[in-house]
């Protein structure tokens, strides 16, 4: 698939992510949040499939997450890119199906807003997602009916919503750790010119990694294995770990749990907290070096470094910036949001439109780009890069190979992504086998052209010394995804019942009463019964304003009780 123009309609910014998706649109010369059905700009990229068959996407299908786990999947980003199968109740998904079901949900939403269709978007990616990560968004994207006119990657966009914003800074360092992935970004200010250094980062850690391990550690300390719980439980214990996360910074937590009808306690304060994460926070300082070391600088010549993504809230990931940058972390706009904001600038920027100032943004290429090849009998499977990460794109490098034997018929070409000496290491991304006329007694050389683009299109140019020219854009389409594949990926997104929009409060408060249940013991359980009884009783009725009413009260009292 490639990038194509965009329509003359708006185009919006999407901001895909792991536990939360946003959607923002460029109107009255700034990028404003597009608020969901629920009057929210967050919408959880979760997906559930209910017992009437029908998908649910975003805080109804969160909620469930503790009451029907078979049925209800988070998370999912973390396998865009490999060719796993999740499955909800009886129905298989793959990670872009699931993704595409949130790209559906935001854009209905975006065209309920707007009030007109939508048909194009800049998507943002984490910086360091590889070739196929990329791929199989931009396939989740189709499948939802969009047309990608630009990848944007995550701290690219965080560093254009402060560029609009802020015009003090120079030199900046991104720090980007959301849910399922971490990137570092190394860039400067010289508006309208923003120039990215290098980006670097972790597309395997995240905050959803930060609850994983107090998950072990509390199970641990309780003698417990994780599958001692059922699935319900595990869930719910997720979703009570992940709530004192939240609330960590505001004081020591406590969790009170009966389990096996025994009663569990456990308390978690900073200090315990940063011991059980302490070897998250060393793998943070990896990428943070690597980026460093690749832009040629040293922390004091950085003017900022600024935090992006929901999990740079946590005091410890906090601590470690200022420790290593002997500066506060800066963070004037709204981690949560900042990237979806600067998607709707790019996409602006992309439309031409005339009420933005035209920022010019340079990016770089991430990985190594280059090819295997043999040096001499002993050594088949070297990586011989021809594009070196954070080269700024697009670019265009050549680099000369040679034929093995002078009778040899075909080269073959494998294109590799990664930083290991040893090819097999690397991501293969696309093969080439080329016909080769011989040369009478000697090999020949090759010119091996590697062109990359804005977007991340790799183009292979290749030419022999016979003066034969070859030319390949490498396939775009995600591996293992011929086109019968990918046509029912569409049939089976077709095929499925989305739940109505307009009665997804309802059902959302639902869900909610329900999780809200499952929490609760006593008195305070009979008091939820009676709420669903009463909500379930008056949607009977149908009578709209009764609805909106009871709704929106039992949504204030479910808050008040922190339910
Ligand atoms: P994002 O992908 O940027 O929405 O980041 C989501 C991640 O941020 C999840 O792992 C959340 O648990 C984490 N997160 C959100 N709010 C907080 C908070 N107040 N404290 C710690 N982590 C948080």
């Amino acid at each position: 698939m490639t990038v194509s123009p965009a329509s003359s309609g708006p185009i919006i910014g999407i901001d895909l992510g792991t536990t939360n998706s946003l959607i923002a649109v460029w109107r009255n010369e700034k990028a404003e949040l597009i608020p969901n059905v629920l009057g929210e700009v967050l919408t959880p990229s979760v997906v559930s499939v209910d017992e009437d068959g029908q998908v649910l996407v975003g805080r109804a299908a969160k909620s469930r997450l503790t009451t029907h786990p078979a049925q209800t999947t988070a998370a999912f980003k973390r396998f865009m890119g490999t060719e796993k199968v999740i499955r909800l109740g009886s129905q298989s998904f793959s990670a872009p199906e699931l993704s595409a079901l949130v790209l559906k949900s935001l854009r209905a939403d975006a065209e309920s807003y707007l009030g007109e269709p939508i048909s194009d978007a800049v998507i943002s990616v984490p910086a360091y997602f590889n070739d196929e990560q990329r791929k199989h968004t931009r396939f989740a994207a189709e499948l939802a009916g969009l047309n990608v006119t630009r990848l944007i990657n995550e701290p690219t966009a965080a560093a254009m919503a402060y560029g609009l914003h802020e015009q003090a800074m120079e030199r900046s360092l991104i720090f980007d750790l959301g849910g399922g992935t971490f990137d570092v970004t190394v860039l400067e200010y010289d508006l309208p010119l923003i120039e990215v250094h290098a980006s670097t980062g972790d597309n395997m850690l995240g905050g959803e990694d930060f609850t994983a391990v107090l998950m072990v550690a509390c199970l641990k300390d309780w003698e417990l294995e994780r599958d001692d719980l059922s699935p319900k439980e595990q869930a719910r214990l997720w979703d009570r770990l992940e709530q004192m996360k939240h609330k960590l910074s505001s004081g020591t937590q406590t969790l009170d749990w009966t389990v096996r009808d025994q009663e569990q306690h456990w308390v978690l304060d900073d200090a315990r907290a940063e011991k059980i994460w302490q070897p998250l926070l060393k793998r943070l300082r990896q990428p943070i070096e690597q980026a460093m070391r690749d832009s040629r600088l040293q922390p004091r010549d950085l003017d900022s470094v600024v935090m992006v993504g929901g999990a740079t809230r946590l005091n410890c990931v906090q601590q470690l910036v200022s420790t290593l940058f002997g500066k506060l972390p800066y963070r004037h706009l709204d981690p949560d949001t900042v990237v979806a904001l600067g998607a709707a600038a790019q996409a602006a920027c992309s439309k031409r439109d005339a009420s933005i100032e035209e920022l010019i943004l340079t990016d770089v290429c991430p990985y190594t780009l280059g090819i295997a090849s043999q040096h001499g009998e002993k050594h088949p499977d070297m990586f011989s890069p021809i594009i070196d990460r954070n080269t700024i794109i697009p670019t265009s490098r050549v680099e000369r190979f040679w034929t093995t034997h002078p009778e040899q018929q075909q080269v073959e070409i494998k294109i590799y992504q990664g930083e290991r000496p040893r090819a097999s290491d690397n991501i293969l991304i696309d093969t080439l086998e080329i016909p080769v006329s011989p040369l009478k007694d000697s090999n020949q050389w090759l010119d091996i052209r590697f062109s990359y683009d804005i977007n991340g299109l790799l183009e292979v140019d290749v030419e022999m010394e016979t003066g034969a020219k070859h030319s390949k854009i490498v396939d775009r389409s995600p591996a293992g995804l011929d086109e019968e594949a990918r046509q029912q990926s569409h049939d089976r997104l077709q095929g499925l019942k989305i739940h109505p929009r307009d009665s997804l409060p309802n059902r959302t408060l639902l869900a909610r009463i329900e999780r809200a249940y499952s929490q609760t013991l006593g008195d305070e359980r009979s008091q939820i019964q009676s709420w669903l009884a009463a909500f379930e009783e008056v949607l009977g009725k149908q009578n709209k304003d009764d609805i909106l009413r009871l709704r929106n009260q039992l949504n204030d009292a479910l808050d008040q009780a922190q339910l």
